[in-house]
C-alpha cells in the first residue's frame, strides 16, 4: 500500500536553482504543455516567452515527437553505450554531421549541457596531449560565461554565484572578461557596435600564461544564462584569429544558441566563425529526452584515431550516452526543425520581435534592451541593496498573468519556441508591459 501523502507533499523535493522556501509557500506547478502554452495546476493556460529553459524549440506536445519516443520505448528501450551500438545513435550522429560544415564532422553524445562541456574540456585537453602538446592544460573561459554546473563548468563558466560556495576548482584556468558594455551599447538593436577591442583581452592572457601553456577557450557566443550578452560588431572572429595564431583551440558553447535560436542552425554561422568543438543540448531534442552532445572538428577526431588499434581512444562517455529515447526523439525533432522550417525561422521573426521588444524602452526601470533572433533580455535597475527583487517581481507577476518568462539577477531573459506566431509575440509584449508599469 502506497504511504499516505504527508501534508505538505512539497517539502521532498530538493529543487534545483530554487528559491525552495520561497516556492513551497507559493508553489507554480505545470501540468501540461502544448504547442505555445502550459497548463498550471490551477487550470490556467500560460505562455511559453522561454521555450521551457531554452530548451522546447519545436513547442511543446509535438505530435511526431512523442510517437518517436513511444515506439522506441517499445522497441529497444535501452543499449550499452560502452562497446556497443543501436543504428539510431549513428543514423542520428550522420545526419547531424550532414547538417554541419566542414571540418565539423564527428559527435559525441551526452545527457546534459553540462556534460557536453565537461567532455569538450576533456576532448581539448587529451587532444593536445595525444598530438605530443600536453604541456598545453590550462583552460579559458570568459566572465559572465555559464557553462554547466559541472567542476569544469563553473570553473570556466565566470558567474561567481555558481562558484564562491564550493571551494575546489579546476587549476589552471583564467578568464577574459566579458563582452557586456551598457555604457557605449545600451539599446542597441541586434549585434552591438562597440567592443571589438574586448577580444584583446584574449592576447593579454595568453601572454601571461604562454601560448605553450593553453589548451582551449570556451565561449557561448551569446551568453545566455548571465542575461543575453550579443557580442560585439567583429568580436567573434578576432577571437577565433587570436587562437589560430597561439594554436588553441575554440570551444563554442551553443547550447542555448544551436539549434535555430539566433536565425541560422547555429550561432556559429550567423556569426561565420568556425569553432573546433561545439556543445549543444537543449534543442536537439526539444526539450523532450535529456541530450547534448558534442561536435567534434575532423582534426581532433583524426588525432585520437592514431592510436594503437584496439584501444579505447577516449576514455571517456556515459551509460546513457546516445540513448535510444534520446536518439529517436532528436531525430523526431530534426524531422519537426526541417518540415517547418524552424532553424531558419527566428530569423524571419526577428525584426517582428525587436521591433516589439524595443517598444518597451522608456518603461520604468528599464535600462538596457538586447535581442538576437527570437532571443531577447530587459535588464532592470536593481533596487539599491535588494539586486535581483525587481526582476523576480516581474517573473511572479509576469506567471500571475498567464506569461513565463525567465529571470537572471535583474534581466529578464525570453526565448520563445520557434513556432511562435505574431499574435503570441504581440502578446508576450503587452502583457510585459502591463507587468513593468505595475512593478516597484
Ligand atoms: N551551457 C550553456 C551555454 C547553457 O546555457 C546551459 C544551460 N542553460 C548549460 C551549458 C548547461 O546545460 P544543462 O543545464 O543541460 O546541464
Amino acid at each position: 500500500m502506497t504511504a499516505p501523502l504527508r501534508s505538505n507533499n512539497l517539502e521532498a523535493f530538493w529543487m534545483p536553482f530554487t528559491a525552495n522556501r520561497q516556492f513551497k509557500q507559493q508553489p507554480r506547478l505545470l501540468v501540461g504543455a502544448k504547442d505555445m502554452h502550459y497548463t498550471s495546476a490551477d487550470g490556467r493556460q500560460i505562455l511559453d516567452a522561454t521555450a521551457g529553459l531554452w530548451c522546447c524549440n519545436a513547442g511543446h506536445g509535438r505530435q511526431k515527437i512523442v510517437e518517436a519516443v513511444s515506439n522506441q520505448v517499445a522497441e529497444l528501450d535501452y543499449a550499452p553505450a560502452f562497446q556497443m551500438g543501436h543504428p539510431k545513435a549513428f543514423e542520428l550522429a550522420a545526419r547531424l554531421a550532414n547538417m554541419l560544415p566542414a571540418p565539423l564532422d564527428h559527435v559525441f553524445f551526452t545527457n546534459s549541457g553540462s556534460e557536453s562541456v565537461d567532455t569538450a574540456l576533456k576532448i581539448a585537453l587529451a587532444y593536445q596531449r595525444a598530438r605530443g602538446k600536453g604541456t598545453k592544460y590550462r583552460l579559458l573561459g570568459r566572465e559572465r560565461g555559464y557553462h554547466g554546473v559541472g567542476f569544469g563548468g563553473i570553473s570556466v563558466g565566470g558567474i561567481s554565484g555558481n562558484r564562491k560556495t564550493f571551494g575546489t576548482m579546476l587549476t589552471g584556468v583564467d578568464h577574459i572578461r566579458h563582452t557586456h558594455d551598457i555604457e557605449r551599447n545600451a539599446f542597441s538593436r541586434g549585434v552591438p557596435e562597440y567592443g571589438v577591442e574586448f577580444a584583446e583581452e584574449l592576447e593579454r592572457v595568453i601572454a601571461l600564461h604562454d601560448a605553450s601553456n593553453i589548451a582551449a577557450l570556451i565561449i557561448e557566443p551569446v551568453a545566455g544564462s548571465t542575461g543575453v550578452l550579443i557580442p560585439p560588431k567583429g568580436y567573434l572572429k578576432r577571437i577565433r584569429e587570436i587562437c589560430d595564431k597561439h594554436d588553441i583551440l575554440l570551444i563554442f558553447d551553443e547550447v542555448i544558441t544551436g539549434f535555430g535560436r539566433v536565425g541560422t542552425p547555429f550561432a556559429f554561422d550567423y556569426f561565420d566563425v568556425m569553432p573546433d568543438l561545439v556543445t549543444v543540448a537543449k534543442g536537439i531534442t526539444s526539450g523532450v529526452v535529456p541530450m547534448g552532445a558534442v561536435f567534434a572538428a575532423k582534426h581532433i577526431y583524426d588525432t585520437f584515431m592514431d592510436a594503437p588499434e584496439n584501444t579505447i581512444e577516449l576514455f571517456h562517455g556515459y551509460t546513457y550516452s546516445g540513448h535510444p529515447l534520446a536518439c529517436a526523439a532528436a531525430l523526431a525533432t530534426l524531422d519537426v526543425y526541417e518540415e517547418e522550417g524552424l532553424l531558419t525561422r527566428a530569423a524571419d521573426l526577428a525584426s517582428y520581435w525587436e521591433d516589439g521588444l524595443h517598444a518597451m524602452k522608456g518603461l520604468p526601470h528599464v535600462i538596457d534592451i538586447r535581442n538576437l533572433g527570437l532571443i531577447g533580455a530587459i535588464e532592470l535597475e536593481p533596487i539599491p541593496g535588494a539586486p535581483t527583487k525587481r526582476a523576480f517581481s516581474a517573473f511572479l507577476k509576469a506567471y500571475e498573468n498567464n506569461l513565463m518568462i525567465r529571470t537572471t539577477g535583474d534581466i529578464i531573459a525570453m526565448s520563445p519556441p520557434l513556432i511562435v506566431e505574431k499574435s503570441h509575440i504581440d502578446q508576450i509584449f503587452e502583457t510585459l508591459t502591463r507587468v513593468l508599469k505595475s512593478i516597484d
